[in-house]
């Protein structure tokens, strides 16, 4: 006779559950920086918290954070998710499972292409920089243009699906939702957590390196 209870019990406490295919919802949730990953949680998630998992020189997991108030007591539910979805983001491109396989993934992908161009032409933080959406004549949806603190045009984002919003929420361009999980305070703590440490003093000292600025 078949024991359910027995069987789900046999994995190991607080092991993550067997991965199943990544979708591209979850997959949209998913922002890294040079060594680090981090997930937004769901719209319908209760007790939401921004997981980041830090990977050493070594791609090795160094460390792990989430802000829920669950991850205070023990690992959450996002930490356990993130894990998963970035061992699978990761082995489905390089064949690695870390942070640092996803910004090898990153450096060879077109969004690369995008920041350089902008950080060549400005040094504002992606916060600093003004983002409106037109509607030209004929257009069936609007264009998104993105202008720099001091009103220099610098690039005009043609495509109008989830992309499009995803690079607004980039830009901190979205109203910030309940409990402060936003993609743009997301990307502030990854960068954060991965300065380093001639960077950081170089910060506590009012300056930012090309590297830092272009990030
Ligand atoms: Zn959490």
């Amino acid at each position: 006779m078949k024991n359910p209870k027995k069987k789900s019990t046999s994995r190991k406490k607080n092991a993550p559950a067997p991965a199943a295919a990544l979708a591209t919802g979850d997959s949209n949730r998913l922002e890294f920086h040079r060594n680090a990953v981090g997930l937004l949680p769901t719209a319908t998630d209760r007790t939401p918290g921004q997981a980041i998992l830090v990977s050493d020189e070594h791609g090795e997991e160094a460390s792990r954070y989430c802000s829920c108030k669950v991850a205070r007591r023990r690992t959450c539910a996002h930490l356990l998710e993130l894990a998963g979805m970035a061992r699978q983001f990761a082995a489905k491109n390089t064949g690695k499972n870390n942070g640092t396989a996803l910004d090898a993934a990153f450096r060879g992908s077109v969004w690369f292409q995008l920041a350089k161009l902008l950080a060549d032409d400005c040094d504002d933080t992606p916060d600093a920089v003004r983002c409106e959406l037109r509607k030209n004549e004929g257009d069936t949806a609007p264009v998104l243009g993105i202008m720099s603190s001091n009103g220099k045009e610098l690039l005009v984002y043609a495509s109008q699906g989830a992309d499009q919003q995803r690079l607004l929420e980039r830009c901190g361009q979205v109203p910030e939702p309940a409990g402060g999980c936003s993609r743009a305070s997301l990307l502030r703590q990854l960068g954060l957590l991965t300065l380093t440490e001639s960077e950081r003093q170089l910060l506590e000292r009012g300056f930012r390196s090309y590297g830092l600025a272009f990030q």
